[in-house]
């Protein structure tokens, strides 16, 4: 298997789709073809070298290395598809779509939908484990400018008076990993609880909502940002709002706007560029690839420098 260094290496190396299949069939199986409808082992291959055949008498299906993965059902050369989750896994605030089809020459619409399905790549493969140790916590708000908005949406938000932008809650391990999440319904101490282990010391800034959580954890600490008290020995949410504005700069400078319906969606993207910012971009596309798997744990991406 051929290494490489960057995206230019990596397009010399894999424009052959034959050579793209081989790579992915390592990537997925490590060498051992798995039937993705019944879990037996060592299928067939038929003659043309990309279709498998179950040897399971029951079985018998034949299958690709694309099946039941997001590349099954397109017509995305493999090659096209490695160069857009190399350049969307890569980029700092990330791609737009009309920059990816100016970039791989391909439609906007077929952009579109490799964004699309290369950002479900970029979902917390743990979203169960809870956050420990030290966690920093705050909120921010997005979307909602009114010169963007229309008539008739102005006219609703006059009536009914409701604040149209979105409350997202960061929550940040020290040394571990981020999350962002939609609030949505939830009070701010229910999205902590669904988090952040009970184990934890809790940091925040003095917002009201914020009050009570010593009783559900370890401890809660929190800064008074209305009298300039940023620090003060382990209790600070600097952190937190480092990774808030990576957020909102993929939103504004990249996105420009996103409807709150998507906004889970940019959550889960600017948390994994987040989490996996020591390892390089070579390993970062990797590990998307791998991730179809889940052989690699968050863990070991965010652990390694
Ligand atoms: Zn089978």
């Amino acid at each position: 298997m051929q290494q490489f260094k960057n995206l230019r290496e990596m397009m010399a190396a894999y424009s052959d789709e034959n050579v793209c299949r081989e790579y992915m069939e390592k990537m997925r199986w490590g060498g051992n073809p798995t039937c993705p409808f019944c879990g037996m082992n060592k299928p067939y291959r038929l003659k043309n070298g990309k279709t498998f055949r179950c040897k399971d008498k029951e079985c018998k299906k034949d299958f690709t290395v694309t099946v039941g993965t997001i590349f099954e059902n397109s017509k995305v050369k493999l090659s096209v598809w490695m160069a857009a989750m190399y350049l969307i896994t890569g980029h700092k605030k990330g791609v737009s779509s009309l920059q990816l089809s100016r970039d791989l020459g391909i439609t906007q619409k077929t952009a579109w939908f490799v964004l699309h399905r290369v950002r479900l790549l970029m979902n917390d493969p743990e979203p169960d484990v809870p956050l420990d140790n030290i966690v920093e916590v705050d909120e921010t708000y997005v979307g909602g400018k009114f010169e963007n908005m229309n008539c008739k949406r102005l006219k609703h938000h006059r009536e009914t008076g409701k604040d149209n932008k979105t409350a997202v809650m960061g929550l940040l391990e020290r040394d571990g990993k981020a999350r962002l999440t939609v609030i949505g319904n939830n009070t701010f101490k229910e999205v902590i609880l669904n988090n952040v282990a009970p184990t934890a010391e809790i940091m925040t800034d003095s917002h009201l909502s914020y009050t009570g959580l010593a009783n559900e954890f370890k401890a809660h600490e929190a800064v008074n940002h209305n009298i300039k008290e940023y620090k003060r020995g382990l209790a600070y949410t600097n952190s937190v709002e480092g990774f808030f504005s990576l957020f909102k700069r993929t939103i504004f400078g990249t996105y420009h706007q996103v409807s709150p319906k998507h906004l889970h969606r940019y959550c889960a993207e600017s948390s994994y560029r987040f989490n996996s910012r020591k390892i390089s971009d070579a390993d970062r596309f990797q590990f998307a690839l791998s991730n179809t798997k889940g052989r690699l744990t968050y863990k070991q991406l965010i652990n390694k420098i």
